[in-house]
């Protein structure tokens, strides 16, 4: 499998010439299956430029791709509207979400941000064709990939994958506060000899006590549980806006003293598995 990051950055873009190093603009990686299946998490700000990408890629042929949420904080879904392909009627894709037994979930989350008077065009709309799937927590099979899906402790809920595919596993874990026995198994669980971990990195150690109740971790909780959890690489992920690509760099020395293969996620890197 083959992993790209189009956008690193936590909470909000963050477009300033400070953090071009590691990219200003918001949660989205895509995962190319051994087979070419095009699967996407979340679709922050990073999708656009996906986006772009795919349809050099494609020119006029039909795209499909799995686009996965981890929930549906703006930070997350705000770059959807702005994902090119869907605006052709050739184009499919079918968004996923988990964990509310709700299968109208993903679509008003993504409806309602693209309803009056926030968007000029109305989801229902669009040209491509689309379909909406609520996952149960448990394992699924989709686009030759076994993906796992469990929830995590963040405010208004939250849910990592782990991607299966043959011998190889990515693990996708942001936006999780540690300190909760429930949660903290469960990104273990999704994390379990990983080739791959990506993982909310946002606060340093110091940050973090004056962060509390904002459902994410230190990059120090997000190595020490790649290291329980026996992860052969980690990436620090969900970068804070307020870090600049200085306390970026001085966050992976530190997390390199703890783990041999840790790597920032940066806007653009490609990560073969
Ligand atoms: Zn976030
Ligand atoms: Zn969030």
């Amino acid at each position: 499998m083959r992993v790209r990051f189009w956008g690193v950055r936590g909470s909000t873009p963050t477009p300033q010439k400070e953090n071009m190093e590691y990219g200003g603009n918001t949660s989205c990686i895509e995962i190319r299956t051994d087979t070419n299946q095009i699967l996407v998490f979340d679709g922050g700000t990073g999708i656009r430029l996906l986006g772009n990408e795919l349809q050099q890629e494609f020119g006029d042929r039909s795209i499909r791709a799995h686009i996965f949420f981890s929930h549906f904080h703006l930070d997350h879904i705000q770059g959807v509207p702005f994902f090119r392909p869907l605006y052709y009627p050739q184009n499919h894709f079918t968004f996923y979400f988990a964990g509310r037994r709700d299968a109208h979930l993903v679509m008003d989350a993504l409806a309602g941000m693209m309803a009056n008077p926030y968007f000029p065009m109305n989801m229902s709309k669009l040209p491509c064709s689309r379909e909406y799937v609520d996952l149960v927590e448990e394992t699924f099979t989709v686009a030759d990939t076994r993906i796992l899906v469990l929830p995590l402790n963040h405010p208004q809920g939250c849910v990592g994958y782990r991607i299966m595919q043959d011998s190889k596993v990515i693990s996708y874990c942001t936006d999780v506060e540690h300190g909760v026995d429930w949660s903290d198994k469960n990104v273990v669980t999704l994390a379990k000899n990983a080739d791959f971990f990506i993982v909310d990195s946002q606060y340093t150690p110091e940050e973090l006590p004056g962060h509390v109740g904002w459902g994410h971790s230190s990059w120090k909780q997000a190595v020490e549980s790649g290291i329980e959890a026996g992860v052969k690489q980690i990436a620090l992920f969900h970068h804070d806006p307020y870090h600049e690509d200085g306390d970026v760099e001085k966050i992976l020395n530190d997390a390199q003293k703890l783990h041999p293969n840790v790597i920032a996620a940066r806007e653009g890197l490609e990560v073969t598995v």
